[in-house]
């Protein structure tokens, strides 16, 4: 009993938390993000919902200032930036997302790809087969996927068929079969789920839907820079993610869309614009699409929001996403076992799975108390997010979040709780 005791405050030490840094062959590039050392900043915790500026992208930016836009002015499109949006997102389709070239593009926000791809889609399942009038999402998915497709649904008179997951984990093989039908056109779900952090898995859901005949469109935004994703070798028809989070990107820096090659030319995107058209400065009559991914872009791409995104790229193919997600592992790992050694005795729950097989790289814990332990913390140096009603989600960032930021934030949350 005293010896297990004493094993088990030694692994709750903050003496604990440096050892794991220490040993961490990954820890060093903390030091690349600006800010990490603020001590205004002790722990920050919401890598996920805007992850640290990288210290190589404040170069990037001032010299794509000066030299490419200063010097090159109006020739810059046709020297490269055009060419951007495909060239970033095929690179990061090689380093991030399983995807061969010619797939992957960077556009406007997550939200309105989401509009764009999932409009395509229904329109082809429809016009295929006027009797796939349903779409599958589920309760627990990020509120912007949900309302876009309320509003698709209305637009196009079809029915969302809802999945209620339990809010702890996330949607199952067994949750998608039970809503799926010969009615289905799409499904829409998060590789990642935004609260709890449940990793859903994309083969087998993927293959479901297509046994039913349905598309899918995944929701990327908080997996892609913390989980290896495989878009080619699961079958994936559509995606979409966010750049802000684990990219690294940038306030509002934009999304990314990924088309599966054979539904390129098939799909018809709604907003018909000219830079997606097969030749736009033909300045020509009636819209005609573009071959390739290029089809999917509407208007001038957003070519300074695309800067800081491509050192975590870069960052990424250095590290390589089998050792990013091993660093996540650890991490995730490391706060359940403070989270079940200081704040389950205080009445806080977990609700995130336990199981790192089924979870990416944050947990949420919750208790009633937390929407104004969150205030504190922050006022404090502490960074962790607020999610409704009543958690906390603790986002680890595997590059940039260390394991003394995880311990300061479970002792900050701990000692707020104990007054
Ligand atoms: C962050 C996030 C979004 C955000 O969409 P924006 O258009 O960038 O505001 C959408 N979906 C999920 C699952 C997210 O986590």
């Amino acid at each position: 009993m005293t010896a297990h005791h004493s094993t088990d405050a030694s692994l709750l030490s903050f003496y604990h938390a440096q050892q794991l840094d220490l040993a961490d062959t990954l820890a060093h590039h903390r030091d690349g993000f600006l800010g990490s050392d603020d001590p205004g900043v002790r722990a920050y915790l919401d890598g996920n919902s805007l992850g640290r500026p990288l210290a190589a992208s404040a170069g990037r930016i001032a010299r794509f200032i000066t030299e490419q836009w200063g010097g090159r002015l109006i020739r810059g499109w046709d020297e490269g930036w055009l060419a951007l949006p495909g060239a970033i997102g095929d690179e990061l389709g090689r380093v991030a997302l399983g995807a061969a070239p010619g797939q992957t593009t960077i556009g406007d926000s997550t939200t309105v790809l989401i509009y764009k791809l999932a409009r395509a889609a229904v329109a082809a399942a429809l016009s295929a087969d006027a009797g796939r009038t349903e779409i599958v999402l589920d309760t627990e998915n990020f509120p912007t996927d949900r309302f876009i497709l309320e509003g698709i649904a209305a637009e196009c008179s079809m029915t969302l068929r809802w999945i209620s997951p339990d809010p702890a984990a996330g949607v199952t093989l067994a949750d998608l079969e039970a809503a799926l039908s010969g009615k289905t056109a799409l499904v829409v779900l998060s590789q990642v789920a935004y609260r709890s952090g449940y990793l859903a898995d994309m083969a087998a859901l993927t293959s479901a839907a297509h046994r039913a005949g349905a598309l899918i469109l995944w929701d990327l935004c908080h997996s892609v820079g913390s989980v290896p994703v495989e878009l080619d070798a699961c079958g994936a028809d559509l995606a979409v993610g966010c750049t802000y989070k684990y990219l690294n990107g940038g306030p509002g820096s934009p999304a990314f869309a990924y088309v599966r090659a054979e539904h390129q030319g098939v799909l018809r995107q709604p907003i018909q614009g000219w830079l997606g058209t097969a030749d736009p400065f033909g300045m020509g009559e009636g819209y005609q699409p573009a071959a390739g991914i290029r089809a999917f872009t509407s208007g001038t791409p957003p070519i300074l929001g695309m800067l800081a995104m491509q050192d975590t790229i870069a960052l990424l193919a250095e590290v390589g996403m089998a050792a990013v997600r091993a660093k996540s592992v650890a991490l995730t790992e490391y706060a359940i076992a403070l989270y079940d050694g200081v704040l389950a005795p205080l009445g806080v729950e977990l609700s995130s799975p336990r199981d790192a097989a089924w979870r990416g790289g944050h947990i949420t814990v919750d208790h009633p108390t937390f929407r104004e332990v969150t205030a504190t913390l922050w006022g404090d140096g502490v960074i962790p997010d607020f999610r409704n009603p009543d958690g906390i989600r603790l986002g680890l960032s595997p590059l940039s979040t260390s394991f003394a930021e995880v311990w300061l934030g479970v002792d900050a949350i701990r000692a707020e709780l104990a007054g």
